[in-house]
């Protein structure tokens, strides 16, 4: 796909749920730099919003400072249809608790059981990681999984994200056959993470605490495959390419892209880093479109690396949600040690050394698809960006 097939607003304000075409499928990804969140904006109107990237400081019923919330907050008589926590990770999890308390979805997804001693363990391993993290926005965790629990004892409808399950499905939406499968996490990867945390509360009994880095959250993080007509979405959270045949990428590569079911967009897997590209599935699926959101603006070596860019930019027309540090150059982005992205531009005209995350969250990229499976728009706010950089 080159760049005049697509219809590319300018560099934009916020995207707002108006931009999104009426009878469409809609992805805005949301990458202030840190974390990474998506709306998915159905043709019916109705919405779901896959992980969270932002914890605000204060609780207020608008939740400004989240992006995710502040575009709620205008979804008038919108459906909520699901939200979902692909994995418990400090980048995907943000905000989340806090949009549960706002907004009631009619489903939740949630990946890997956590349950008594378990979640006990991986809420003080996720405390652990919290370091450094302003007082006000820790707690992330508790708040969603508090919240998770008080929508179960509602009545509300919990989803385990599984391989090959069919999450939604309508048989006519807006002309066309809507279905979200949740793909992975692979019950051998759930299995070695629900292991690894017991080694990790057995060394804190005998006082041989392990780092926190014995436990890796994305070998169980679940991905979500979601079709309408022709139009296909994949959202891998940050889905790893398994050590295992059987595990991560490598066991669902088999049934992800049966025939009749094109992916043409990607939200690429692990922030775009080399250990969650699978080789053969992306041969298979062939995207047109791959939207990489840099962790922690790709300081220190973090993905995304020119090289992953350069690998998905071969066969794919890549955006990135924010401009990675190493482009280096005037215009790019600088970010705190939180992680919060400035403009080095507006730095010194409008934030008189205040940290200001509004400008920050808006950086965001929103592609909307009709049911043949057209790209019909493509918006980039923020500091978003086409890649290769111009
Ligand atoms: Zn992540």
């Amino acid at each position: 796909m080159s760049e005049t097939d697509v219809l590319r607003a300018p560099q934009t304000g916020p995207i707002r749920l108006d931009d999104m075409p009426e009878g469409q499928i809609s992805l805005i990804v949301f990458g202030p730099g840190r974390g990474e969140a998506i709306v998915l904006v159905l043709p019916d109107g109705s919405i779901g919003v896959v992980d969270g990237c932002r914890e605000p400081e204060k609780n207020d019923p608008v939740g400004r400072g989240d992006p995710v919330r502040e575009l709620l907050a205008t979804m008038g008589r919108r459906r909520l249809r699901f939200v979902c926590l692909t994995h418990p990770h400090a980048d995907h999890y943000p905000g989340l608790g806090r949009l549960l308390q706002w907004h009631r979805p009619e489903k939740v997804f949630v990946t890997l059981p956590l349950t008594g001693d378990y979640k006990k363990v991986f809420l003080a391993y996720s405390a652990a990681l919290e370091k450094g993290v302003p007082p006000a926005e820790k707690g992330g965790l508790e708040r969603f999984y508090a919240q998770v629990e008080r929508f179960e004892s509602s009545g509300g409808e919990i989803n385990h994200m599984d391989e090959r399950k069919l999450l939604l499905e309508e048989n006519s939406l807006c002309g066309a056959r809507l279905a979200i499968w949740s793909c992975g996490p692979a019950p051998a990867d759930v299995k070695r993470t629900l292991n690894d945390l017991l080694g990790y509360a057995q060394a804190h009994a005998t006082k041989a605490p392990l780092p926190p880095e014995t436990i890796d959250p994305n070998i169980a993080s679940g991905a979500l495959h979601v079709h309408w007509g022709d139009a296909g979405l994949l959202l891998t959270g940050d889905l790893l390419r398994g050590e295992h045949p059987l595990s991560g990428w490598n066991k669902t590569e088999s049934w992800l892209c049966p025939p009749g079911h094109p992916v043409q967009v990607i939200n690429v897997a692990h922030h775009g880093s080399e250990g969650a590209h699978h080789d053969g599935l992306w041969a298979k699926l062939q995207p047109k479109l791959a939207i990489v959101t840099p962790f922690q603006n790709a300081q220190n070596g973090q993905p995304p690396k020119r090289s992953d860019l350069d690998r998905l930019a071969s066969t794919a027309t890549v955006v990135v949600t924010t401009p990675p540090a190493w482009l280096g150059t005037a215009g790019a982005a600088s970010a705190t040690p939180l992680g919060r992205v400035i403009p080095v531009t507006s730095r010194s005209t409008a934030l008189k050394g205040i940290i200001e995350p509004a400008l920050a969250i808006n950086n965001a990229v929103a592609v909307s698809l009709d049911k043949t499976g057209a790209i019909t728009r493509l918006i980039l706010s923020g500091a978003a960006s086409l890649y290769p950089f111009t």
